[in-house]
């Protein structure tokens, strides 16, 4: 461990328990800090704040009582999702109390070093990537994350020698002090959560704090066909590893006559690549140039490009079946995510939507879906994709009540070479917890076809 002095025997509330609130609760505690943990959440119906109540951590569960902060506490450690304009946040900032997220803790409690990728789409793919590729080099990579474990968690086990993978989401880093990656990636930057940072340029300089605390011997993996990227990284210090999709660049990570380039070496054909569409090509280069920096064999990169299929829920390839082949991309919870799904596929699509109406018409969609020859459609948004579809110019469109029925409809519907797509656009919370749970529903319906 690095510098636990800096929590030790120190009075932290812990706000918003899930798993990286439990996590850093555990952690405080062990390295010798004194958290006291609040949640919304009731005591009753809490068995995380059980457990931790049981280790000794003292829980206020129930909501957010403002008079909390009538103890002293040197930190916060808060949940990523609470909003900054919650009441007791906003006390907390008065009383000038430092508000973390779990990240800043992770950070100072190993020796090991990190590598953090963030972006609006992709984050979790090129963190897979990444780690995969890594893992056949001589760093021995850990994962963090939302597909892995918490950072924190990660960082207590950690020796000098591991390298940290992990993905970060503004919310993360609008928590953090000094954290600086060894190698920060920048994926893209589109118009997402401004329910939660205001306007574009606060979410862009939300991210561009990945780069804040880095030195000269670090680096910065960015995507230049970006402008707001490129304006996000002009303030860093460390070296600029530029990768395009779209121009034949001088160094960094690039496509060439078909195929990835790094440095002016060719690493891959693109068609020897399994991961689909274009918007995986921008993944694919930034999980290159990091492989490269930390000396990644190119037999492990051709290794996992030729083999890796995709993290579940993300474009995932789950079977091909009487000649139509299924993807589930239950994670696309948004338009952009879908519109990337729908140009990936050169076949005739059949695509399954619909989901949580957060009041979108979805008219972004309309030139996307011009390629799609039929939809199915369930959620609270059915009605609002038939609009879209028609103005498409799509004469198959049916409603189902789910996503299984989808499934069955949408084969009925099929040709032998067809692609049958879940790429929802829309989240999930209309008729399921989560958008796991979608997905999963979907792979049960198409192998029950079978
Ligand atoms: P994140 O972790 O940032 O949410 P994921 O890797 O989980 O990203 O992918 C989420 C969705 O975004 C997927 O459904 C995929 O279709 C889409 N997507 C993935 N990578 C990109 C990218 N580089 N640009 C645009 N969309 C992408």
């Amino acid at each position: 461990m690095k510098n636990t002095n800096k929590f030790k025997n120190k009075h932290i509330l812990i706000l918003g328990l899930a798993k990286s609130g439990f996590a850093a609760a555990k952690v405080l505690h062990e390295i010798g800090a004194y958290p006291t943990v609040n949640d919304q959440k009731r005591f009753e119906e809490n068995e995380a704040a059980q457990e931790l109540e049981k280790m000794g951590i003292k829980v206020v569960c129930g909501g957010h009582p403002i008079e909390i902060l009538d103890d002293h506490f040197d930190f916060i450690v808060k949940n990523p999702g609470i909003p900054y304009s919650n009441p007791l946040l906003v006390k907390a900032k008065e009383k000038g109390i430092p508000i973390i997220t779990e990240v800043e803790l992770a950070y100072h409690i190993t020796h090991a070093e990190f590598i953090g990728i963030t972006g609006s789409n992709g984050k979790t793919t090129t963190t897979t990537l990444i780690f995969e590729m890594l893992k056949y080099g001589e760093k021995s990579p850990l994962i963090a994350g939302n597909i892995g474990t918490v950072a924190c968690e990660v960082a207590q086990a950690a020796k000098k020698e591991n390298l940290i993978v992990t993905e970060l989401s503004s919310f993360q880093l609008m928590g953090i002090e000094s954290f600086a990656p060894k190698i920060a990636v920048l994926l893209n930057i589109f118009d997402a959560h401004l329910d939660y940072h205001g306007t574009k340029e606060e979410y862009v300089k939300a991210k561009a704090r990945i780069f804040e605390n880095q030195t000269d011997g670090d680096y910065n993996i960015i995507n230049v066909d970006d402008k707001d990227v490129v304006s996000a990284a002009e303030g860093g210090r460390g070296k600029k590893i530029p990768f395009s999709t779209s121009k034949v660049l001088e160094m960094g990570a690039y496509i060439k006559d078909k195929a990835i380039y790094f440095d002016e070496e060719k690493i891959i054909e693109i068609k020897d690549i399994v991961l689909p569409g274009v918007h995986n090509l921008e993944n694919i280069l930034a999980a290159v140039a990091v492989a490269k920096l930390v000396a990644t064999p190119n037999s492990a990169i051709i290794k996992v490009l030729t083999s890796f299929t995709g993290v579940k829920h993300r474009l995932q390839y789950v079977t091909s079946f009487q000649n139509r082949k299924f993807y589930n991309d239950s994670k696309a919870t948004n338009i952009l995510a879908t519109k990337k799904a729908i140009s990936a596929f050169e076949q005739p699509v059949i695509l399954l939507a619909g989901g949580l109406d957060r009041g979108n018409e979805f008219d972004d969609l309309i030139q996307e879906l011009t390629r799609v020859k039929a939809m199915v459609l369930f959620g609270q948004t059915a009605k609002k994709l038939e609009r879209a579809g028609k103005l498409a110019g799509i004469e198959i469109l049916k409603t189902v009540d789910n996503v299984e029925a989808a499934v069955k409809e949408a084969y009925d519907l099929s040709n032998e070479g067809d692609v049958i797509l879940l790429s929802p656009a829309c989240a999930s919370w209309d008729q399921h917890k989560t958008f796991e749970e979608r997905g999963d529903i979907f792979i049960n319906a198409v192998h029950k076809l079978k």
